[in-house]
């Protein structure tokens, strides 16, 4: 039994970390107090924000505190493939593999998926309060709250957080992002999978299942979609998105990349329609990992939690999942704290060990993704299509990226992972 007594907490952001640790938090008996500037129906009827794919051990958080609504209405997602096509233009496959993932992945639109978890916030006891935060707010809060917070996603008020430069080795944005939600995607066959399809130079495309919203807020409809997310190489030809007028022109664009570089997806989409008119995002942003402490002019501390310390580019699709972890985290950190208060060393010891103990290992993959792979690592992936065991720890991975870390990043360990590999059976 914990003797420790309620505590008021204020959560600024209503997404994926915020709504699920206030949610977990209010299951404690604490005081939790939400701070967000969109409502449900702005989510529901606004554009598409994320792909959110979120792997097992994720998913688990979320069943473990009752906030999978969705689990039995969103397709799963069972495996991975990885594609390499032949540079030679023939608009073949150099290097083709997929394997199964231990348990499968979902993803729930955020536009659905907020404004549910914001009712169900509510449903158990939580305070939701629609507002557009700033300084002066979040005063107030600091000076009323134990702990208030700061999980504002990409939202203008995090770059108050500063960048910790040496954490983020990467000083610019490294591609230009694009989603593309469609009805109607033919299936290929081989296991249901996240179709990630690598083009040197060029920039990637990965493309999976996912359940949207159907009709206007209050319809209270879902649909099955799939979700395209191309991240090109800034300048290079996956990086026209300023040209469209509409999101028709988009659609049309997505098409025409599948077709230029990558003829097998474009068979699978070429009839599809757009899930609806807000289906479509581009942009682009630096990943990096930002200081967790907040200081305002009063002296008073704010935390950041989420994307609001750690931006991941997409290309790995690892946000969602950090956010998730990084919730589960401090709701840990809470937890032990029992009646203390949650001072300056607390916070950054909290988010230390996260960094340390998971962050680090992800970003430092992901941000590696970002730059043309060392000659190893291509010939791993050649490697993987005739080692099932090699194919099945990379798929993997995705679940819990820490594992990369062993064989990753210098080509000695890498040789081992694929001899360990080879020695359980080659096909
Ligand atoms: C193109 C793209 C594809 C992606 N694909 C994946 C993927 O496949 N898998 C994956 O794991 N991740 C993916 N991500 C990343 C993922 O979407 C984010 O990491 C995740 O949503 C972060 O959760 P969060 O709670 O920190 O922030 P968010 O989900 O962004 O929530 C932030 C909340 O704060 C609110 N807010 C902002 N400013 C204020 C303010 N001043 N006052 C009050 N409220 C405020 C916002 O309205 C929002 O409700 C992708 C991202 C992009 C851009």
């Amino acid at each position: 039994m914990t003797t420790q007594t309620p505590r008021t907490i204020a959560i600024i952001g209503g997404g994926q970390a915020g709504l699920l640790l206030g949610a977990g938090l209010l299951d404690q008996g604490h005081q939790v107090t939400i701070y967000t500037n969109r409502d449900q129906a702005s989510f529901w009827n606004g554009k598409v924000m994320s792909s959110q794919f979120i792997f097992d051990m994720k998913l688990q958080i979320e069943r473990d505190w009752n906030m999978n609504q969705w689990e039995k209405d969103c397709p799963n997602t069972n495996g991975i493939s990885f594609v390499i096509p032949n540079p030679d233009g023939s608009g073949t496959k150099a290097i083709h593999w997929y394997a199964a993932l231990e348990k499968p992945g979902q993803a729930v639109d955020q536009r659905l998926k907020y404004p549910g978890w914001m009712d169900e916030f509510v449903r158990r006891g939580g305070k939701l309060h629609i507002v557009d935060v700033g300084v002066a707010e979040m005063e107030e809060l600091a000076g009323t709250h134990d702990l208030v917070l700061l999980a504002g996603g990409k939202g203008e008020i995090v770059k108050m957080l500063t960048v910790n430069e040496e954490r983020s080795p990467v000083k610019q944005p490294m591609r230009s992002l694009a989603l593309t939600y469609l009805t109607g995607m033919k299936r290929h066959d081989y296991i249901e999978c996240v179709n990630f399809n690598l083009i040197p130079g060029v920039g990637e495309y990965f493309v999976f299942p996912s359940l949207t919203v159907d009709g206007p807020y209050g319809s209270g409809k879902t649909k099955p979609c799939d979700i395209m997310v191309m991240e090109g190489v800034p300048g290079g030809p996956m990086d026209r998105w300023h040209e469209c007028k509409d999101a028709a022109d988009h659609l049309q664009m997505s098409r025409d990349i599948m077709k230029q570089f990558l003829p097998w997806e474009y068979e699978r989409m070429k009839d599809c329609e757009l899930t609806d008119d807000n289906g479509i995002l581009a942009g682009r942003f630096r990943p990096c990992i930002r200081n967790p402490v907040l200081h305002l002019p009063s002296g008073r501390k704010v935390m950041g939690l989420g994307d609001a310390v750690i931006v991941n580019d997409p290309i790995t699709g690892q946000g969602s999942n950090n956010a998730t972890m990084g919730a589960k985290h401090y709701f840990d950190a809470i937890m032990a704290r029992g009646n203390q208060p949650f001072d300056e060393a607390w916070m950054n010891q909290t988010f230390d060990a996260l960094y340390n103990g998971y962050a680090e290992k992800v970003t430092r993959w992901t941000n590696s993704m970002l730059f043309p792979p060392p000659e190893y690592i291509v010939n791993m992936m050649g490697a993987a299509t005739q080692i099932p065991a090699l194919a099945s720890r990379l798929a993997n991975g995705f679940n819990d990226p820490r594992d990369y870390a062993n064989y990753w990043f210098d080509e000695e360990s890498n040789k081992r992972a694929i001899a360990e590999a080879a020695a359980k059976g080659s096909k």
